[in-house]
């Protein structure tokens, strides 16, 4: 760990919340320390890089989608040309429909405003019984490519130091903190799910979902997204992702055989393919009771702040977020309610060394 450093932003966690803060600071012209403990929890590193606007239960549009979408993917452009690393891949999806009620359901909704600008009639020739529905505006992100070009980067700038985050060592003051020698006039923390081991923010009630992918090759498969049940989309060299599971009971990173099971079911659903298993994954995401991310500042400290609660659709939140956050935090701009950790209890909190 560098000493005797002054920074505006000490951030912990290089997931896709503390990279994508990292690169939006340094291009509002803050100086920044990162801390990362080289991804021991990373979901990041796990997660497929799906981006798509559908809530596909109710064949609506996800939440705020038509904002965030085109803002991320904005976002992760101007990320390519900066880095001259391609990260997002834009990909048609197709919806496997499951049922006639399904079909008849997505037709009624390709008329209204503004669902049809992001769903329309399959041109796909797959014959599948139920028919099938396309997607406009998915795409996937290569989410641990994203985080290791920026690794690479924040290393040549030593604005990284890779070893756990002790939070003994951490002393707030009026104006800031110090950590290891290293002052800064805030920060945010990002660790993801660990966050429960953090005790300025483990009041925070996060409700982690552990989930589990397998990466397959087949030559059976087409050059698009096919979602039902499960998702499964091409990374390139006839190798796809086949995800997810969702499990709240069993919080751990490890694969299990039920998880590679059921995922194999729900890819039966779709269709009978040869193909063979690569590599099998799982991760844990930080997900919420209400399914909004959590951004803002401690109640007591203020310049110990908190970006997290991403859930399972980081790659489309982190980018709008992350400014939302720094707008906050450098100019006072008020967070949206729904998204504030202030929506959350103050009791138990953590009494601050100083
Ligand atoms: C199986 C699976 C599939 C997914 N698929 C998708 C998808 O297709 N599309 C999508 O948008 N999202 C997907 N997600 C969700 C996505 O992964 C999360 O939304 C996102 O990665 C959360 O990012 P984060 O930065 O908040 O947390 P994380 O990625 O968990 O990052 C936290 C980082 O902090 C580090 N850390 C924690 N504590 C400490 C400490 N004390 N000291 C130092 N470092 C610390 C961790 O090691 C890690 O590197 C998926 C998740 C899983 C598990």
């Amino acid at each position: 760990m560098s000493s005797n450093k002054s920074v505006n932003f000490l951030i912990v966690g290089q997931g896709i919340a503390g990279t994508t803060l990292v690169h939006k600071l340094y291009e509002y012209g803050n100086s920044v320390h990162l801390i990362d403990n080289k991804h021991q929890s990373s979901s990041s590193l796990i997660a497929a890089g799906v981006l798509h606007p559908m809530s596909f239960k109710r064949a609506v549009l996800s939440w705020k989608a038509d904002s965030l979408i085109p803002l991320a993917k904005a976002y992760y452009n101007s990320f390519e040309a900066t880095f001259k690393t391609k990260v997002f891949h834009e990909l048609d999806m197709t919806r496997v429909f499951s049922s006639m009620e399904e079909q008849n359901n997505w037709q009624g909704r390709m008329a209204d405003s503004p669902m049809k600008e992001f769903i329309a009639d399959n041109e796909l020739s797959l014959d599948f019984p139920f028919g099938s529905g396309k997607v406009n505006t998915a795409g996937r992100m290569d989410v641990a490519l994203y985080l290791n070009r920026s690794n690479k980067f924040f290393k040549e700038e030593e604005i990284i130091s890779e070893e756990q985050f002790d939070y003994s060592q951490l002393t707030c003051f009026e104006t800031g903190i110090e950590y290891k020698g290293i002052v800064a006039e805030n920060i945010i923390f990002c660790e993801g799910y660990k966050v429960n081991q953090n005790p300025y923010f483990n009041y925070v009630p996060l409700n982690p979902t552990k989930g589990e992918v397998l990466i397959i090759k087949t030559k059976d498969l087409p050059n698009c997204i096919l979602s039902q049940g499960c998702f499964v989309m091409p990374i390139g060299n006839d190798k796809y992702v086949l995800g997810a599971t969702y499990d709240r009971d069993s919080i751990n990173q490890e694969p299990t055989k039920i998880g590679k099971e059921e995922l194999l079911k729900k890819l039966k659903n779709i269709g009978d393919f040869d193909f063979e298993i690569i590599e099998h994954r799982a991760g844990v995401r930080p997900t919420t009771h209400d399914r909004r991310p959590i951004l803002g500042t401690h109640p007591k400290y203020k310049s110990l702040h908190i970006f997290n609660g991403l859930g399972s659709k980081g790659v489309m939140l982190a980018p709008y977020f992350a400014g939302e956050l720094i707008e906050h935090i450098t100019k006072g701009a008020q967070l949206s309610k729904e998204v504030s950790v202030s929506r959350y209890s103050k009791k138990h909190l953590h009494k601050c060394r100083t």
